[in-house]
């Protein structure tokens, strides 16, 4: 670490949890953000500013004027471009020495899956707002044992969840929400989302990706619930289901 990175992370440094090393591991460390809306805006907004060396933008959708009340990493004169190369833009300005990488159109599964392998993440952060793709995002990361941060929120309530595919008895997305193939998601475009309610949802997907970089204890197996009307959290405890077909597909592909 040279002079200027010393002073820029110093406060983290401090921390005896993370030290020089830790920081050093942060630095050296690789997180991909799927979504860069209301989740991974702030999310995306302190992985920059905390110094994890390589941040993978991946987001296929368009700045609308209708976004600007939550999505926090875009601006005025990001209006009609692309969410990916919108949030590089403001990330630089916050941090210049982090390697952006932008991925600007939907991946399939199969790519995703490549990616992970190919490219090393480290955690990849579900900041998405539909099942369809959370459940691709669980299936990829499952199968390539990369830790996942899952987060979620509509009107006054946020969800999150870690799953450490490191280890393999880990539940996964699916242990959770069994895919029943039901349509009756409920979408913020019609039931609305007050705005810093993403930002404490998204902001915890940043705290336990660090902490999963770190090792430091992350919240696996626990399903956390944030109730911002009366701002208090609800935690409930899972297990792998022995049914779930995800995880033992991961487990014969792994044997
Ligand atoms: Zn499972």
């Amino acid at each position: 670490m040279n002079e200027k990175e010393l002073e820029r992370y110093g406060r983290h440094i401090l921390l005896p949890q993370i030290d020089y090393e830790g920081q050093k591991k942060l630095m050296n460390a690789h997180v991909m953000i799927i979504g860069l809306g209301g989740l991974g805006s702030p999310a995306s907004i302190y992985l920059a500013s905390s110094g994890i060396g390589k941040l993978t933008l991946c987001d296929f959708d368009q700045v609308e004027l209708s976004n600007l009340q939550r999505q926090i990493v875009h601006r005025e004169h990001s209006l009609s471009s692309n969410k990916a190369h919108s949030a590089k833009k403001t990330l630089s300005e916050i941090n210049a020495e982090i390697d952006f990488q932008v991925i600007d159109q939907k991946l399939t599964e199969d790519e995703l899956s490549q990616y992970l392998q190919q490219q090393k993440v480290d955690v990849v952060l579900d900041c998405s707002d539909n099942f369809k793709t959370r459940y691709a995002i669980n299936r990829a990361c499952n199968q390539n044992k990369v830790p996942l941060v899952s987060g979620s929120a509509i009107k006054f309530e946020g969800q999150l969840m870690v799953f450490d595919f490191k280890d393999q008895d880990s539940p996964c997305y699916e242990c959770v929400f069994p895919d029943n193939n039901t349509e009756n998601e409920l979408r913020c475009a019609d039931h609305g989302i007050l705005a810093p309610v993403v930002g404490i949802i998204g902001t915890m997907q940043s705290l336990e990706a660090i902490k999963l970089i770190l090792n430091l204890s992350p919240l696996n197996s626990k399903l956390l619930i944030f109730d911002g009307m009366v701002n208090e959290w609800k935690t409930i405890h899972f297990k792998q289901d022995k049914e779930c077909k995800i995880c033992a597909n991961a487990k014969n592909s792994s044997s």
